[in-house]
Order: C-alpha cells, then structure tokens, then sequence
C-alpha cells in the first residue's frame, strides 16, 4: 500500500526537546489537522484540578509516565467521532502498551493511521533545547528561549500571563524524560518500522526549526 499524500491521520514521535509539539502545531494549523496532544491534555486536566488531573500530577511533575488505563481514559474523554476526519497525534501512543490503545480508536472510531514520522534529534541536542523552554500556564502555548522567543521577554502573546518553566523542565527532570524516551518510545519506533516501513518517514531533527519543518512537509507529501 502507498502512503496517501498528505496523509488525514499521523503519528509524529520525538524525543522531549526535538520540537515535535511544534512542528504539531504548524502542520495542525496550516493543514486542519484536530491535534491529539496527550501531554496538553493531562496538563490541562491538572490546571482544572479535575479528578483526572489529581491523579496524573505526581506524573507529570516526576517525568514519569502516566499509567496506560489513565491515558485511556483520557482519550475516551477527548477522542470523540465525529471530529476524527484529520488527526496528527503527538504524545501518544507513548508505550508498548498504548499501541493496541491507539488501534482500538482507530478501529471504534473508523479511521487508520496513515504515517508514523519520526523527528530524530540526538540526546545532547534535545537536552540543551529543553532548558530553554517556556509556557503560559493560562492558555498552554510553548515558547522557547532562542527558537521561538515571544514578541516580549517573558510574557505570552496571546493573553499576556508571565511564562513559566515547566515543572519537568529542570535539568535531573529532562535527563530523566530522556531515558523514558529510550526505554519507552524506541521499541515503538522499531515495531512500526518493522510492521509498517511503507508508512513510516524519520525527518533530521537536529536542524533549525525552519529547515525540520521544509523536510517534514517533503515528507508528508505536503509540497504538491
Ligand atoms: P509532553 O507534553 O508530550 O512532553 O508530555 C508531558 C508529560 O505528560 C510526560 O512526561 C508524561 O508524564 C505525560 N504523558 C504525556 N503523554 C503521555 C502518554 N501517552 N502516556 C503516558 N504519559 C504521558
């Protein structure tokens, strides 16, 4: 089978810092893509202090996964049909165990992933981007200290609250998340190569922001 171009329903992976999330955002706006961010949604459960925010907060804040049945949960919250025509999903499936999860959904709710895409970023890259990260607690957005600075230092452009640093940004914090990444993410990685090659694009990640999105786009079959 041929990867339809551009594809309706994608995985995109990377490692934390590999600016995957961004790259979801600009792919989601400029393409309609509904985005499935398993990451906003739990941090978004957490700022409503909801039963569900209470239980992943200690996660989340560790850099530690957050159990499977939770995130399944969590999806059964957000993922509804319809709404399921353009998905990218970023975050998710996020362990061994969350791969039936997602072919679960995609069975239920009558679509199928047609790309996996990967933004491989090294390890040193990933950690030293990550440090300067920053976030409005108020709406969510994700900044960055040189790679996507706001228009004034410090503060969101969208509704002026003070960035913060994420609480899983500190330096023992993104070590961690890295390794949960190797531990986790690179046997999913190695199944959907093995199990689908034919869907599945690795984009060089340790470029310029600019330059990862021109590849993902050439990749995804977005330029024509
Ligand atoms: P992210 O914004 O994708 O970097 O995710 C932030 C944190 O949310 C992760 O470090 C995990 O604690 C948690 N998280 C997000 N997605 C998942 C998932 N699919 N499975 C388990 N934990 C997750």
């Amino acid at each position: 089978m041929v990867l339809p171009v551009p594809p309706d329903h994608l995985v995109i992976f990377g490692r934390p810092g590999s600016g995957k999330s961004s790259l979801a955002e600009r792919l989601g706006a400029e393409f309609g893509y509904d985005l499935i961010r398993t990451g906003e949604m739990l941090r978004a459960a957490i700022r409503r202090h909801d039963f569900l925010g209470q239980r992943v907060e200690s996660h989340l804040a560790k850099g530690d996964l957050v159990p499977d049945p939770l995130i399944f949960e969590l999806l059964e919250l957000n993922l509804k049909s319809p709404g399921t025509d353009r998905l990218l999903f970023d975050g998710f499936p996020r362990t061994m165990g969350q791969v039936p999860l997602l072919e679960q959904f995609e069975e239920r709710l009558n679509f199928r992933i047609e790309c996996y895409l990967e933004i491989a970023v090294s390890h040193e890259e990933a950690v030293a981007r990550m440090t300067g990260r920053r976030v409005c607690p108020k709406c969510g957005t994700t900044y960055h200290l040189i790679a996507r600075p706001p228009r004034v230092p410090e503060t969101c452009d969208l509704d002026g609250t003070r960035l913060e640093r994420r609480p899983d940004d500190t330096k023992e914090v993104v070590e961690f998340r890295q390794k949960i990444y190797d531990d986790y993410a690179v046997p999913i990685l190695r199944h959907y190569q093995e199990k689908c090659p034919e869907f599945y694009r690795k984009v060089d990640g340790n470029q310029p922001l600019e330059a990862v999105y021109v590849e993902a786009r050439r990749a995804l079959g977005m330029d024509g």
